[in-house]
């Protein structure tokens, strides 16, 4: 295995976390505080080719390949400081569009990549169901053929960017007689088809920035060829693919932000004097400050090992769960003693430490829990 980073991947990078700085860490707090999405923001982030990261060149995106796609979102973490928005971003790029490019016919994806990769359009993945989360194949939305058309039934809940999305990626049932788990198709549906209906957003503990939704579907038509992929596979072929990605690229940007916590709680610790004398002089804060770091080296280096075998085209099942599980522990635990190292400060919200926390909490639910990761783990080494 080599996770050296070539110098143009390291140029990139340096150039993604200046960027972040510049143009996402400025008002980040206040779009924590009054949960809002920012457009504009989004709209930079079109403009600066990090919202089709992966998709070819030829379809609007930037032809970034995986290791790349995860520097970029890890870069936007570390220097933009807005779990929220890499959450929205990392589902419109890793679910919400690279679906229709790996599954899309042609005219799917001249249709929908372009706008997608620009920023124009948001798009999102709808999976997850109010009694169906871990059980994915315990899904009900239904769709039935109508002539030329599908028409779907069901109620989608945690959409990621679903209020915002031009497009929805639906998973529905297809066909309930074929078994668990086969008979489930794939959709696009459009923002204002008739009988798409965003509920309302989710008041969230944290990543805040990124709205969160019930979505309704009642007898939401949809044209023929806007299913994607083949009939009755998209269990495995899309929504277990799609879970893949969240496991290798998207839990990059909680990689990033356990960089800004180690960083703030390094600068604030040789800031802040106890005793006489800075806190980093305490022994006890030398070695959470080591800690963070070992936790952060292999957090990252689990990382970069299921992004390398997904990139090379080799299993990574196992990898994959070691990676989102072990991410999420450690995100977690850094974000926690971050907020020690701050002390009563680290209790503010003014502070991104305090944020942190909240934004960490994330990555042990979503794109499938921790139980479900060692479950997997267990599972392959088991058998
Ligand atoms: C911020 C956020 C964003 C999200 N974005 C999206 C999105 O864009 N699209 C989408 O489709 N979904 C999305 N989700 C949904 C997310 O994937 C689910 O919340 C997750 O898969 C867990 O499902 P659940 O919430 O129904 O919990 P449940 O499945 O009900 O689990 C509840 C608890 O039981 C445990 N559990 C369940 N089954 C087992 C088992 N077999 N063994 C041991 N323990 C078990 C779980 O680990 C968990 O602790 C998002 C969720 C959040 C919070």
């Amino acid at each position: 295995m080599d996770f050296t980073h070539n110098q143009e991947q390291r140029a990139f990078y340096a150039s993604v976390l200046e960027f972040a700085a510049k143009v996402v860490e400025p008002g980040a707090h206040e779009r924590d505080v009054e949960s809002r999405f920012d457009r504009d923001v989004w709209n930079q982030l079109g403009g600066f080719g990090l919202l089709g990261l992966p998709i070819p060149e030829e379809y609007g995106g930037s032809g970034a390949d995986i290791i790349t796609t995860c520097l970029a979102l890890e870069a936007l973490a570390e220097g933009g400081h807005d779990a929220g928005l890499g959450l929205s971003v990392g589902a419109h790029v890793t679910i919400g569009t690279v679906p229709i490019f790996l599954h899309g016919t042609e005219a799917q994806k001249r249709k929908y990549l372009p706008k997608l990769c620009s920023g124009e359009w948001i798009g999102a993945m709808a999976i997850t169901e109010p009694e169906a989360g871990s059980d994915t194949a315990a899904i009900k939305c239904r769709a039935v053929r109508d002539g030329d058309e599908w028409v779907i039934n069901g109620s989608k809940i945690f959409i990621t960017n679903g209020s915002i999305a031009d497009t929805v990626i639906v998973i529905a049932v297809t066909d309930p007689d074929a078994g668990a788990g086969a008979g489930v198709s794939a959709f696009i549906v459009e923002k204002n088809t008739p009988g798409f209906v965003v509920d309302r957003d989710l008041d969230k503990m944290g990543t805040r920035s990124s709205p969160l939704s019930l979505l309704h579907f009642d007898d939401c038509r949809v044209p023929a060829e806007n299913m994607l992929g083949e009939e009755g596979s998209a269990l495995w072929k899309i929504a277990f693919e799609c879970f893949d990605w969240e496991r290798t690229v998207m839990i990059a940007g909680s990689v990033g932000a356990m960089k800004a916590s180690l960083d703030a709680s390094i600068k604030y610790a040789k800031e802040r004097v106890a005793f006489g004398k800075p806190i980093a002089r305490h022994q006890a804060i030398q070695h959470k400050i080591a800690e963070m770091k070992a936790y952060y080296d292999a957090a990252r280096l689990v990382l970069y090992r299921a992004a390398w075998l997904k990139q090379e085209g080799l299993p990574h099942e196992v990898e994959a769960s070691v990676a989102k599980y072990f991410v999420a522990e450690a995100g977690m635990r850094n974000a926690l003693e971050a907020v020690q190292i701050h002390g009563g400060y680290g209790y503010i919200k003014e502070f991104p430490v305090e944020r942190a926390i909240r934004d960490a909490k994330l990555i042990s639910i979503g794109g499938g829990t921790s139980e479900i990761q060692k479950m997997i783990i267990a599972r392959n080494l088991l058998s």
